[in-house]
């Protein structure tokens, strides 16, 4: 079997990168192990800048159907007692977005089904090789292969390509549970993240209430032990752990679903070896504090879509590939740095003056100015690619086919020259890969009067820039 790009792993990232791949014309297969969708959503909501990303497509909307959009328990950092504000960021998304990251994966692969992509599921790869003309998974073959196969990546482990960073130092467990009782320790509502954590009889946890009588447990031993990743998590061991934490009134009714996790957090050198791309937990991996796995998986499909399809049509400018890791290397980088940052607030037994610290930060994050700098790295608001400018602002505005969002003008995948003066600019012989719009707004656009944004949705141009609007064109869009 022959397609253009072989992308293995059909998770967040997997799935989102091959509806970036399709939306501008490239061939795709999907290659999953798992014969069927497992029943736990380890990310129970999107940051705000991801719920833009998704607003990018038209994808978000249809998925909430709904739901209660934004997630009232706000977002936060380490836990701490202050809810983090993202209004300074100027975004429709000021919370996070309440939605279970079962639910994105089973939307996104419905349409890539309707839409024929073919999503082969108990399709376990186990062996990859690549030369100067193409990559090969088993039978299949194509110009390029993206690992979206997670944590434990194979295809990282095929290549023999080094994931180097720091070993977990504990095992944790994730569970979604019901209860047959509960002591008034358990939180029946919810509320901001930092009201859960409790510590007691040996045990962290952090236990709070989901929908339909369902709650999420993540809990360990504060001695750092615990059984080994492959060790199933049994009943016995969240019963105990629930009595141990919670008092002997809390009872478990039914596990529905559990896997364990660790704190290691690693990253690979390059994104890149020459044919074959790392995205998502394949290339970074973290403690799950303060949700950002999915938010990084999904950008880094939505940075790298664009980019291989243009280098697989043949019209992609120098670097542009190459581009996919210097810009999203960072980004992960940083949030590895964070989130041990975060680990070491939370953990009192890393060290006992871990509370004064927390006191200090807490103090901190209830000053406007910190709390944005946080809100804004927390959400991804703030990301900013170097020699770019910052994320379109979703802005109101009149076209002559009547008011949109600005991001309704992004849902082809095609890049974005918008004319807010009034004057016709042509992106010239760019006009199937960048879509000129010319349109109105009451809102504040910084003084730019037009804008060149990339698919991914930063501005890559400004009327006000030094630089010609063509050399911009001809460094993005060839
Ligand atoms: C307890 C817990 C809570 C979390 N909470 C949050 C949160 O609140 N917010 C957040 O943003 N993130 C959260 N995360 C992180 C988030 O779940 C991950 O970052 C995210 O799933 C990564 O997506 P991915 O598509 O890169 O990888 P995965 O979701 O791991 O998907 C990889 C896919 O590849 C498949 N695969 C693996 N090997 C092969 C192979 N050889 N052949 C074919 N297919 C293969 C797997 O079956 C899987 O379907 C949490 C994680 C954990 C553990």
């Amino acid at each position: 079997m022959r397609t253009q790009v072989i992308v293995v792993g059909a998770g967040p990232t997997g799935l989102m990168l091959a509806h970036e791949l399709t939306l501008a014309g490239i061939s795709v297969v999907v290659l999953e192990k798992q014969r069927e969708r497992g029943t736990q959503s380890r990310a129970g909501g999107l940051q705000p800048r991801t719920a833009e990303v998704l607003d990018l497509r038209g994808l978000l909307d249809p998925l909430l159907d709904g739901a209660q959009p934004h997630d009232p328990v706000g977002g936060h950092f380490a836990m701490l007692p202050v809810e983090l504000d993202c209004r300074p960021w100027n975004t429709r998304h000021p919370h996070p977005v309440r939605l279970p990251q079962a639910r994105l994966e089973a939307h996104l692969e419905r349409l890539l089904t309707s839409r024929g992509v073919p999503v082969l599921r108990g399709h376990a790869v186990s062996d990859v090789e690549q030369d100067e003309h193409g990559v090969r998974a088993g039978n299949i073959h194509g110009s390029y292969l993206v690992a979206c196969d997670g944590a434990h990546s194979t295809v990282r482990s095929l290549l023999g390509v080094d994931f180097p960073g720091r070993a977990g130092r504990m095992s944790a467990v994730a569970a979604d549970l019901t209860l047959a009782s509960v002591s008034e320790a358990v939180p029946t509502t919810r509320g901001h993240f930092s009201r859960y954590p409790r510590t007691a009889g040996g045990f962290f946890s952090i236990l709070h209430p989901l929908d339909d009588g369902l709650y999420r447990m993540l809990f360990g031993k504060l001695s750092g032990d615990g059984p080994g990743r492959e060790a199933p998590v049994t009943a016995g061991e969240v019963g105990e752990a629930l009595r141990a934490v919670y008092g002997p009134k809390t009872e478990l009714a039914e596990l529905r679903a559990a896997s364990r996790f660790s704190d290691a957090a690693r990253q690979v050198g390059r994104y890149r070896e020459n044919r074959v791309l790392f995205a998502g937990d394949a290339a970074h991996i973290h403690m799950p504090i303060g949700g950002q796995g999915v938010n990084l998986g999904v950008q880094d499909a939505v940075n790298l879509g664009w980019k291989l399809a243009a280098t697989v049509h043949g019209w992609a400018p120098a670097g542009l590939l190459d581009s996919y890791h210097d810009e999203r290397h960072p980004v992960a980088a940083r949030v590895l740095r964070h989130t041990r940052a975060q680990e070491v607030l939370m953990n009192p037994a890393l060290d006992e003056d871990a509370g004064a610290v927390r006191d200090l930060m807490t103090e901190l994050l209830r000053l406007p100015g910190t709390n944005a700098h946080v809100s804004g790295m927390m959400s991804g608001l703030d990301l900013r690619y170097p020699g770019l400018g910052p994320r379109l602002i979703d802005y109101r505005l009149t076209t002559e086919d009547g008011p949109v969002r600005a991001s309704d003008l992004m849902h082809t995948g095609q890049g974005l020259l918008l004319s807010l003066d009034g004057k016709e600019r042509r992106p010239g012989s760019h006009c199937d890969r960048v879509r000129h719009v010319t349109a109105e707004t009451d809102e504040d656009t910084q003084g730019a009067d037009a804008l060149l944004v990339r698919p991914d949705g930063y501005v890559a141009w400004s009327s006000t820039d030094a630089e010609p609007l063509e050399r911009a064109l001809a460094r993005w869009f060839g």
